[in-house]
């Protein structure tokens, strides 16, 4: 049986820092800690954790040492209260999510009632939220945007792990009921590019092993894309929960991980579906 590898695997570039700037802090000896899991990943929450950086939910449970901000970012109230507290900070966040809180606070400086596409939960949201002024809103579904009503000046971003046809398909409607219409683009090009190697191996396969954290909003929605294509995709978090059955009768499967799933964790899934289908070397 053949593993087919996805075009786009890997660590994205905002995950790559935030690891790498994690483990270097770790390096000075310092106590290191990680404001929520710095990315959605076990196996690199697991390395980190080997390493000595402690997992905190708030600002409040660091006594010392140093605060590292995730990819995902956090709103401007978290980072003031990290200052106050006379921690050193860290910061992670990705430079296109950034990007997106930079945009999200014009549109609420210049008016605009805010409108998020995302998970309302999601770590990058509640960053961004802290951007969006008081009377933003968060829609995720088809169903909540064509509930919300009709208004003078709406801005629209996304989380940056959105599918791109939600996007659109949000700022379609928003064109029609609101009188101005500001419109940032935010979500990000990698994932596209990952969600486009998706659909292509999808094209190839009948079944799809998808690693990466079960949190991990980009690798949740490479599996609806694989899923909508009529195939069978199976969402997994490391090689061990790969099952022979899933292989049988197989002669091909395919193999992609979300943006924050390592290499090593994608060739140990291959390695173990190849020796659970008998063709291991
Ligand atoms: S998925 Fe995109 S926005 Fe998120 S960390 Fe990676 S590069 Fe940055």
């Amino acid at each position: 049986m053949e593993v087919l590898l996805a075009r786009e695997n890997g660590f994205c570039f905002g995950v790559k820092k935030a690891v790498e700037l994690t483990e270097a802090a770790a390096e000075t000896g310092k106590t290191v800690h990680n404001l929520g899991q710095v990315v959605h990943n076990p196996v690199i929450s697991r390395r980190l954790a080997e390493r000595g950086v402690k997992v905190i939910r708030d600002v409040a449970e660091a006594a010392e040492g140093v605060v590292v901000i995730r990819a995902h970012g956090i709103p401007p109230a978290v980072r003031a209260e990290i200052e106050e507290r006379g921690l050193e900070c860290i910061d992670a966040t990705c430079s296109l999510v950034l990007r997106a809180q930079r945009f999200t606070k014009q549109l609420a400086d210049e008016g605009y009632r805010v409108i998020i596409l995302g998970t309302p939960d999601h770590p990058e949201v509640v960053g961004l939220k802290g951007y969006a002024g008081d009377d933003h809103v968060i829609v995720e579904t088809k169903d909540e945007w064509e509930k919300l009503p009709r208004m003078k000046k709406a801005g629209v971003v996304s989380q940056s792990t959105q599918p791109p046809w939600a996007f659109t398909a949000l700022v379609a409607h928003v064109a029609t009921i609101a009188q101005e219409l500001k419109v940032f683009n935010t979500v990000c090009p990698v994932t596209v590019k990952r969600q486009h190697a998706a659909t292509e191996l999808a094209g190839q396969v009948g079944t799809i092993l998808v690693v990466g954290g079960k949190n991990s909003a980009n690798t949740r929605e490479l599996v609806n894309l694989a899923r909508m294509q009529g195939r069978t995709a199976y969402h997994i978090e490391a090689a061990s929960e790969v099952r022979s059955e899933w292989l049988a009768g197989q002669n091909v499967i395919g193999l992609i991980g979300g943006c924050s799933t390592p290499m090593e964790t994608l060739l140990e899934v291959k390695q173990r579906a190849e020796a659970l289908a008998g063709t291991a070397a």
